[in-house]
């Protein structure tokens, strides 16, 4: 049982007597509070950043660097820049979702498209971040034989876009480079369809689980930034999930790995026909 707030006025009307006007403020406070807390990680994941920043110009002002060193510091000045950049992007990204209309059925994006571009790029961030090691990931994805018939999603391409780089660039930043990711695409008898992405990293402790969707939540702060994480990928994730009316289920093993996993209904599915005119088995 949560406390409930409650707001009392007293309005005195005439001949001694008073009015009591009494309101269930929680909600109006549960909201303020978490707008707070917003404003207030904002303003963290900013400032951390923008202090780097001023600490390395401070440094190249004042001290006598050659060439070399100089080169490191900006290398290092244009990171710390690229993170904020990233943070505001994602917000904008955010807060464009919430204003703009519920995506209708007059847009599709191609599910080997989809798949196409964003294996691209997990390969290309996977070779980023497991440059210097002797051990890189396996990607599996399906193949274009195996997605040729598989149609198209309602939606908006790059929000649907978003959601599976999303999903594919944690299981890569995620994962110890001698891991498995598994992207796939799976249609059930009620005739809607998922696609997963399947990691074999560190896995996710079942309390941080109905909590991975808030702005800002992370599990692991510095494997997060390490990697070039805001911390709200999966904020994005959920919003364009809901959005399409599709369903967002994530499980996981600790010490095993993850399934991130998203549903789209029958209705926002199409399927080509084939050339003889039948439909898709
Ligand atoms: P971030 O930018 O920090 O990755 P996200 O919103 O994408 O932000 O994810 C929130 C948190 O969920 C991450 O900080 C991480 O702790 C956890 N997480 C997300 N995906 C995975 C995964 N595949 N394996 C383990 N932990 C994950």
């Amino acid at each position: 049982s949560r406390p409930v707030r409650i707001s009392v006025h007293l309005h005195p009307y005439g001949n001694g007597r008073t009015l009591l006007l009494s309101r269930d403020v929680t909600a109006l406070e549960q909201a303020d509070a978490m707008r707070r807390d917003f404003v207030a990680n904002v303003s963290h994941e900013i400032r951390t950043p923008l202090t780097v920043l001023t600490g390395f110009v401070e440094t190249l002002q004042t001290l006598p660097l050659d060439a070399d060193e100089r080169s490191r510091y900006l290398a290092m000045m244009a990171q710390q820049a690229a993170r904020m950049q990233s943070v505001v992007q994602d917000l904008l990204t955010l807060s464009r979702l919430e204003g703009s209309p519920l995506p209708g059925m007059s847009e599709w994006t191609p599910v080997l498209a989809l798949m196409h571009r964003c294996e691209e790029e997990g390969r290309a961030l996977s070779a980023l971040l497991t440059q210097n090691q002797q051990r890189h990931h396996v990607l599996q994805f399906p193949s274009v034989q195996e997605l040729r018939a598989e149609g198209d999603i309602a939606g908006v391409p790059s929000e649907l876009q978003s959601v599976l780089s999303n999903l594919i660039s944690n299981a890569v930043r995620y994962t110890p480079a001698s891991g498995t990711i598994t992207v796939q695409w799976r249609r059930a008898a009620d005739g809607s369809a998922t696609f997963s992405v399947s990691d074999t990293g560190p896995g996710i402790a079942p309390e941080h689980l109905p909590r991975l969707t808030e702005r800002f939540y992370r599990v692991d702060r510095s494997r997060s930034r390490e990697t070039g994480g805001t911390g709200l990928g999966l904020a994005i994730v959920k919003h364009v999930v809901q959005r399409h009316g599709a369903v967002l289920d994530i499980s996981s093993v600790p010490g095993k790995g993850s399934v991130f996993s998203v549903t789209f209904p029958a209705n926002r599915l199409r399927c080509p026909a084939l050339p003889d005119g039948s439909p898709p088995a």
